[in-house]
């Protein structure tokens, strides 16, 4: 059975804590590995080393950063089918769904190559007689990430391309449940000629994290998993005095209205329920059925074809959940749904997939006549199973959304123009979806939700990654000139 260690130095090491954590394959449901969990000794070590690797990296030119960054993107690419198979057989997720994860990954380190143009500070001359003054960004210093199990790969790409193009040393804690492929990434950053020290990866649970979100000589945090250790994680480093971004759960709603093919989005919202097995941040979790409810019909038919198997077998379409006890989780959830009322129209407790009885596989479902206080409602599923709520007006669907703790994204399907200009602008949700169910930015704008979905202030990647990453300072300089020098005043130098 393989041992997953961390990455610190430039080099495995078990490094000395005494804890480790079990990793499957959650289509066979067999164990394929033991992760090792980091003690706070270890996390002082990595902590030390990235320091160290800090003080020459910072002072590494763009052209020379800019070339590393150029070579990990090749090495990525390179390495796709290889990242995407560690993806599928640890996460469970099909092959196609997991080469688009790290083609994902993958665009955020294209823009984190353009990293001297989204360095370019302001400048303006003479801004007084003599006087020029301009600003510029800097790197922090060490920073974390701390990352979900859910896109082991992408979500660890929104962080550390950025971070690194911008001069800081990264640490990585990634998910403990699929934690091979960042041993693959961190090779892969030192084939690049990343020096040692400036990628590390950490693996452990909570011990690991709390070391992390203590540390004094870690800067900033960046986390995204689910809304109670968001909210845990802002709170104790933020008190720490670390800068913080803290990515939470979702409740992504699909509204539909009455005005569109209901056959067109049904398969788009099933697709988006349903792939990675819900198991998406952007997942549509609930459907809202606007006016006749025609859609409901063929939502049903969408999810009765999905086809559930190995994320390696070309036919499947929908893979197992992370874990048993996520499985679990997820039919007792919908059992309470049942039993508070839902009517179930697809049924995917029991689905078993033939050769793979010990996996943890679920089928779709679909529950309708879902109401706010369901806890089916109320509670982040995070697996493939679909809430409908019925309401008879826009006005009804925005106000429900709205008043959902939750938002990180929300899409409406519609043909009308100015249902979906309303929609856009009166959501209260980072995020938003127009005939498009999944509307997550492309890495150069920035990705981030609102309400419980996040835990301070700046958005992942793009502009806001890159200001998450540094911070500004803004010069004000005069270069007396020999002939005509001047006398040194205490006025404020703008004001002559
Ligand atoms: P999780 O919150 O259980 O774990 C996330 C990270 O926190 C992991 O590295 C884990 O080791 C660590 N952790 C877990 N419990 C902890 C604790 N008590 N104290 C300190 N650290 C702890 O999330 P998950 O189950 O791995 O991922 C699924 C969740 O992530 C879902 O809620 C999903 O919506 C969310 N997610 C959000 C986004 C987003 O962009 N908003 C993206 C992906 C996933």
């Amino acid at each position: 059975m393989k041992q997953i260690e961390h990455w610190v130095d430039g080099k495995s090491t078990a490094g000395s804590g005494t804890r480790t954590g079990p990793v499957f394959n959650p289509a066979t449901g067999e164990q394929t590995g033991v992760v090792v969990f980091a003690a706070a000794e270890d996390v002082d070590a990595a902590v030390r080393s990235a320091t160290a690797a800090f003080e020459q990296w910072s002072q590494t030119s763009l052209a020379a950063r800019t070339k590393i960054l150029f070579e990990f993107r090749r090495l990525v690419a390179d390495h796709m089918d290889e990242l995407a198979r560690i993806i599928c057989e640890e996460h469970g997720k099909v092959l196609a769904d997991a080469r688009g994860e790290v083609q994902r990954g993958l665009e955020v380190v294209e823009l984190a190559c353009g990293i001297p143009t989204l360095l370019k500070g302001d400048y303006s001359d003479q801004v007084s007689t003599g006087v020029d003054a301009f600003s510029f960004r800097q790197p922090l210093g060490v920073v974390a990430g701390i990352t979900p199990f859910n896109f082991p790969v992408m979500v660890p790409m929104w962080m550390h391309p950025i971070a690194i193009a911008c001069g800081n040393a990264f640490i990585l804690k990634p998910s403990e449940r699929d934690p091979s492929a960042s041993q693959m990434v961190a090779r892969l950053w030192q084939e690049a000629g990343l020096p040692d020290g400036v990628f590390t990866v950490i693996n452990g649970d909570r011990e690991a994290v709390d070391a992390l979100l203590d540390h004094p000589g870690i800067a900033a945090i960046s986390f995204v998993g689910s809304t109670p250790v968001a909210r845990y994680v802002h709170a104790r480093a933020t008190a720490a005095g670390k800068r913080v971004q803290a990515l939470g759960g979702a409740k992504n709603h699909a509204v539909v209205l009455p005005d569109v093919d209901p056959g067109y989005a049904a398969e788009h919202v099933a697709a988006a329920a349903f792939g990675s097995a819900g198991e998406r941040c952007m997942a549509i979790s609930v459907a809202v059925a606007v006016g006749d409810g025609q859609v409901v019909d063929a939502i049903t038919e969408e999810a009765r074809k999905i086809r559930v198997g190995p994320g390696w077998e070309p036919e499947s379409q929908m893979g197992p959940v992370i874990t048993a006890a996520a499985k679990e989780r997820i039919t007792g959830l919908v059992n309470r749904g049942v039993e508070q009322g839902a009517r179930l129209l697809v049924d995917g407790r029991s689905h078993v997939v033939p050769g793979y009885e010990k996996g943890f596989f679920l089928g779709p479902t679909v529950l309708d006549e879902v109401t706010p206080a369901m806890d089916v409602y109320r509670e982040e599923i995070f697996g493939p199973v679909l809430s409908v709520v019925r309401v008879g007006t826009i006005d009804e669907a925005i106000r429900l959304v709205n008043a959902n703790p939750y938002g990180n994204g929300a899409a409406i399907f519609t043909s009308s123009g100015a249902a979906a200009r309303r929609f856009q602008r009166e959501v209260t949700a980072g995020m938003i979806g127009i005939n498009v169910p999944i509307p997550t930015p492309m890495a150069y704008y920035s990705f981030g939700g609102w309400k419980d979905s996040l835990f301070g202030e700046r958005h992942v990647h793009g502009p806001e990654g890159v200001a998450f990453y540094t911070r500004l300072k803004a010069v004000t300089s005069r270069w007396p000139q020999v002939e005509a020098a001047q006398q040194a005043s205490f006025h404020f130098p703008t004001a002559t």
